[in-house]
């Protein structure tokens, strides 16, 4: 299906690497700083004990061999030739610089041409970008932060008890780019508390940043999670499918046509969930926003004309 209604991250990766790559994800055995006590315990509200990932092989294996195992594997399936490695659990830059260190060099085979690292933006420091940059010259890689904000609205992230406001994003996208390491942004289009105004706020903010890549994710209710138990108690309630599809596409709307998204709604676990994605696969839900902008001619970018000194543009007719 040609989804070319936004800008579709495995095309980025095809033309940028002349060929299809592939995202092999690692494991460490870490915590977060929002868990273990260092800016809060319990974590954020949605958190699962796996920390954002449940397709991952054990963190007792090494990173060298949780690379090549999943290389493998991915290789004789998808006759695969190029991948990232993608550390993506919990906050992979809460550690001491030199396990970091190990571990990175660790991921890098044969055949890597990136790496993505998740973390929270109150994990991003010079050291440890100074580093990655070294490392990034040394093996031309190209080297991505996945960092979690989920939203602007800096009073939903106190709701989510995420630990940091919307300042600390900023500074960790600033950072990065001093460093000329990319910024994927991680985005909840349908927390509870935020509404369309917070959603258009998300899309200017990264476009008026300048982040390279943005990753949506539809908000999924795990059992046992504190969210899990507001859910319950009916605290709080979740957007219909048919909002969501609508908060994504006025969100793209606004985005600058030139972010790379990397998705629209996000794969969730089915095991020990209340609600996940209104019960439908996330390709299904996907290919319904596709269609839907290609029906009202919607693209990316349609209303991104708000930077650059708006009012005067329109008084000079630039
Ligand atoms: S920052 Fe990530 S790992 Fe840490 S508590 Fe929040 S969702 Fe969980």
């Amino acid at each position: 299906m040609d989804i070319a209604v936004y800008n579709v991250y495995s095309k980025y990766l095809k033309e940028r690497f002349g060929e299809k790559v592939y995202k092999l994800p690692i494991n460490l055995p870490l915590t977060c700083p929002n868990r273990d006590g260092c800016v809060g315990t319990g974590g954020c509200i949605f958190c699962g004990e796996e920390g954002g990932s449940f397709e991952n092989l054990s963190h007792a294996l090494s990173v060298r061999e949780q690379v090549k195992r999943n290389k493998e594997y991915i290789s004789e399936r998808y006759k695969a030739n190029k991948f990232i490695s993608y550390f993506q659990n919990f906050t992979n830059t809460y550690l001491p610089l030199d396990d970091f260190k190990k571990y990175v060099e660790e991921s890098i085979v044969d055949g890597i041409v990136g790496i993505s690292i998740s973390t929270r933006p109150d994990c991003v420091n010079d050291n440890y970008l100074k580093y990655l940059s070294d490392i990034k010259n040394r093996y031309d890689l190209e080297i991505t932060i996945e960092l979690g904000l989920q939203t602007v609205n800096y009073h939903s992230l106190k709701k989510i008890n995420r630990g940091h406001s919307l300042a600390e994003f900023i500074d960790a996208v600033i950072r990065n780019k001093r460093y000329s390491i990319r910024t994927c942004a991680h985005l909840i289009l349908n927390l509870p508390w935020d509404d369309m105004t917070d959603v258009i706020e998300n899309a200017k903010i990264l476009s008026a940043l300048n982040v390279e890549e943005v990753k949506l994710h539809a908000l999924y209710v795990v059992d046992g999670t504190e969210l899990g138990r507001m859910y319950k108690e009916g605290e709080v309630s979740l957007i219909s499918k048919d909002e969501y599809k609508e908060r994504v596409i006025t969100f793209l709307e606004y985005l600058d046509e030139d972010i790379i998204v990397q998705r629209i709604i996000g794969r969730a676990p089915k095991e020990n969930t209340l609600f996940v994605n209104w019960n439908e696969s996330w390709w299904k839900i996907r290919d319904e926003i596709v269609e839907d902008m290609r029906n009202r001619k919607i693209k990316q970018g349609k209303k991104f004309q708000y930077l650059n000194g708006k009012a005067i543009k329109k008084l000079q007719k630039f």
